[in-house]
């Protein structure tokens, strides 16, 4: 069967494809958006949303225990997993509430089905095609689950997002920043939770101070670590799921085991030969610097190209790149570097340019100054626990230009967002230190660090 024809057709109603149609319709042109589940992707759905709250609800929780040295009385109990999870469920359906609405409102055409490349501008939808001048694949990912013996005796972030009682004990298989992000509100909200990683560390892209003092705020969490630990089998008993390791070792028996072992694009079954779009190994789809794959007319943007998987890069590139098309920006693009990202660990940790391996390989131990600190903020002076804040700045070339910045801490996540503007603009040390500072506070240290490390 075939249908209509559209300025673009994108496949795909996630953090990317609603951007990048939004801001097509905007400069006026017919865009359909091809969706088999709810608008919004994974990062409304089964990503950045939910977890957020899920975080929200653990640092409640720290600081209701917590309240108790400095005084207010007993906290009662523990939370009521049940109320939470279904709070957040109805959170997230007025999401995808609006973005019905708003994709209305943007006379936007949403194709329920799932979309394929059928060639020649064509895209098929459970059997009707569609043809349309530009297409953009925006199709995200997936969790992976390792082809190990008794896998599926595990769940994913997906299946984390679907538990309605909180497991008593709980193992997370992958230290990246969904593991991390995921033990982290388990135990916060009364799990035992056990981390593993094939690597002998957490995080491992991060700068090796970051790793370090997460590591320890882990562990103060009470988070136990194995690493490295090569998972070779799950085993389902009565007492619950066993992990056995390449090594003999064993543990368990856990409640829930869950896959944070990374994610895969969903360009497995998208047509992408029909269209003759170059598609690598690992299933990335390549582009240029303007989201152009190899095929003219067809372009890739979003998880699927391999670069930075965070939502706001997904959007940043779809609107350019609608800018560049419809509304003659021809130089429209994304620049793919000092793009700064946060983890929701118990404390937030956050990155933005390069970390100090990076830095030394990129342009020699001489030129590369760091200065760094690690205390524990004045928000736990009376209290009986108090987590770590670590941070850096990684200094390049005489000038002392500040390429890496690094925090981990309480309000790190806020943090980030204005020193990332800082960073971007290659604003120096000097520039930094003639900021006054904000006292008390810990962002103050990052303006007021005085001694470079040797
Ligand atoms: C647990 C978790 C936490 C995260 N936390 C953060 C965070 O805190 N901050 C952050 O910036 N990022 C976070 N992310 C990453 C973020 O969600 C992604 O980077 C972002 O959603 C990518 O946008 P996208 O448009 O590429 O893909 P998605 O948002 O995944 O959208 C892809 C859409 O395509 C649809 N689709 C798939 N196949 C087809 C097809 N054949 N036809 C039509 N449609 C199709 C899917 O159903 C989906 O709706 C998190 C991810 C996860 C899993």
């Amino acid at each position: 069967m075939s249908g209509k024809h559209f300025d673009m057709i994108v496949l795909g109603g996630g953090s990317g494809g609603l951007a990048v149609a939004e801001r097509a319709s905007q400069h006026g042109k017919r865009v359909a958006v091809v969706e088999p589940t709810a608008l919004g992707g994974t990062c409304v759905n089964v990503g950045c949303v939910p977890k957020k709250v899920m975080w929200y609800a653990a640092n409640l929780a720290h600081d209701r225990a917590d309240a108790v040295d400095w005084g207010f009385p007993e906290a009662p109990g523990a939370v009521d997993f049940g109320t939470l999870t279904k709070k957040r469920r109805e959170f997230i359906a007025g999401i995808t509430n609006f973005w019905n609405g708003y994709a209305k409102d943007l006379d936007l055409e949403v194709l329920e089905g799932y979309g394929r490349l059928a060639g020649d501008n064509k895209v098929d939808v459970d059997g009707t095609t569609y043809t349309a001048d530009h297409i953009v694949i925006s199709t995200g990912g997936r969790p992976l689950v390792p082809p190990v013996p008794g896998a599926e005796h595990g769940i994913t972030s997906d299946g984390f997002f679907e538990l309605d009682e909180l497991p008593e004990r709980t193992a997370v298989i992958g230290g990246g920043y969904i593991g991390v992000e995921l033990a982290g509100v388990l135990r916060s909200l009364g799990s035992e939770v056990t981390l593993l990683d094939m690597l002998d560390t957490v995080l491992a892209p991060f700068d090796p101070l970051i790793r370090e003092t997460a590591t320890e705020n882990l562990h103060q969490l009470g988070i136990e670590t194995h690493l490295p630990y090569k998972v070779s089998k799950l085993e389902k008993t009565d007492e619950g799921t066993i992990i056995h390791g390449a090594d003999g070792e064993t543990l368990g028996p856990f409640d829930q085991v869950i896959w944070a072992v990374g994610r895969k694009p969903n360009t497995d079954d998208i047509g992408l030969d029909k269209a003759g779009v170059e598609v690598e190994k690992n299933g990335m789809i390549p582009v240029d610097a303007y989201q152009n794959t190899n095929v003219p007319g067809i372009y890739a943007i979003g998880d699927i190209i391999g670069k930075y998987p965070l939502t706001p890069v997904a959007i940043a590139a779809g609107r350019r790149l609608s800018d560049r098309l419809f509304d003659g920006q021809n130089d429209a693009h994304l620049e793919y570097e000092t793009i700064p990202t946060v983890v929701f660990a118990h404390p937030a940790l956050g990155t933005v340019g390069l970390t100090e391996p990076q830095a030394v390989e990129r342009f020699g131990k001489k030129l590369v100054t760091v200065y760094e600190t690690t205390f524990t903020p004045m928000r736990y002076a009376l209290s009986s626990h108090g987590f770590k804040t670590a941070m850096k700045l990684v200094c390049v070339g005489k000038e002392e230009r500040v390429a890496g910045l690094h925090i981990v801490g309480d309000g790190a996540d806020e943090m980030l967002q204005g020193f990332a503007v800082a960073v971007k603009a290659g604003l120096t040390k000097g520039q930094f230190d003639d900021t006054v500072a904000l006292h008390p506070t810990s962002a103050e240290e990052l303006v007021t660090l005085k001694t470079p490390r040797d």
